[in-house]
């Protein structure tokens, strides 16, 4: 759980109490060596947010981030040295997350020198290595960021990553920026990437299309709590809780489901103010009395799939 009040009272101008407002409330989420997880939700539901807690770049206010069962905070030397390096972000904006006055030969060399992860005398065969792997051409190393495509960036920020030899990549919206034909392009990578290094994945996006092809299992999100959970291919058949379904109804390529359930309607409240019960009830086109007044409790439906929806208790 990760308080926010304070940025955001700033940002909205608003006066709340410090324990206010949490971007992420009561999520529990394991993830295994190998897995690919996806982490879906629209914009401002905390998926961003506990990415970036899982990657160990800001503490939660409450609760524990365990890496290999060990809890990061208590980490120190070597070993917390070891955890931040094996995992790395992937973000939506290259641009944004490359040094422009670096060439890429440094920006991907750096990282790996300073952690004596390659020998100066190595560091460009090295360096090469990793752009191949991402796909890129080495001799192009020595331009500077701006000197690429969209596309291209996010290739480099991938060799970056790999660079300092990760088993587990969070990618945040990471193809959100790029064409849809680049898109899949890179989502190819990051498949053959997993084959290849053994990665483990925290894939967060808005799109449930985009996390489809990837994932094992899903986790849905919305206003900070995770509302349904379960292996891609039953989120995908079988969705049980209404926002999964109205996310689904939005995928194009997915027809009957958008004949079935209309898409999300109106705007994701802001987690100032969430509303009472089941955030999601002024949205659902099924909410009932009970939903205002009392949150839904993430339950098993099937094996392995939960939902957090007071219908499943109704049935
Ligand atoms: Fe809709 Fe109620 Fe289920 Fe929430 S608990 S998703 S409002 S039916």
């Amino acid at each position: 759980r990760l308080d926010i009040a304070a940025r955001l009272a700033k940002r909205l101008g608003a006066r709340v109490r410090e324990d206010a407002v949490h971007a992420v409330d009561g999520v529990d989420l394991s993830i295994r060596k190998g897995e690919v997880v996806g982490l879906v939700g629209e914009s401002g539901c905390g998926k961003s947010t506990l990415g970036r807690m899982v990657a160990g770049i800001l503490p939660p206010s409450e609760g524990t981030v365990l890496w290999r069962g060990q809890d990061l905070r208590g980490l120190s030397g070597a070993a917390s040295r070891e955890a931040k390096l094996r995992t790395q972000m992937i973000f939506q904006d290259p641009y944004a997350s490359l040094n422009p006055r670096l060439k890429v030969q440094e920006i991907v060399g750096e990282a790996p020198l300073v952690h004596g992860l390659v020998t100066r005398a190595g560091v460009d065969s090295y360096v090469d290595d990793q752009l191949r792997r991402a796909g890129l051409d080495p001799t192009l190393k020595k331009r500077y960021p701006h000197q690429f495509s969209g596309g291209q960036r996010q290739r480099i920020g991938i060799a970056r990553a790999l660079a300092v030899q990760p088993d587990f990549l969070v990618c945040d919206e990471a193809v959100a920026a790029l064409d849809v034909s680049i898109q899949a392009q890179i989502l190819n990578l990051f498949m053959k990437l997993r084959m290849e290094l053994d990665l483990t994945y925290l894939f967060i996006s808005h799109d449930l299309g985009v996390v489809e092809h990837l994932s094992d299992r899903v986790v849905i999100m919305y206003l900070g709590r995770a509302v349904e959970e379960a292996p891609a291919e039953e989120v995908f058949r079988h969705p049980n809780h209404p926002y999964t379904r109205a996310l689904l109804a939005e995928v194009p390529r997915i027809e009957a489901r958008k004949r079935a359930f209309a898409g999300v309607k109106g705007e994701i409240p802001s987690p100032l103010a969430p509303p009472s019960g089941c955030h999601f009830h002024p949205r659902c086109p099924l909410a009932f009395d009970r939903c205002r007044a009392e949150r839904p409790a993430l339950r098993e439906v099937a094996p392995g799939h939960r939902s957090a929806c007071h219908l499943n208790e109704a049935t």
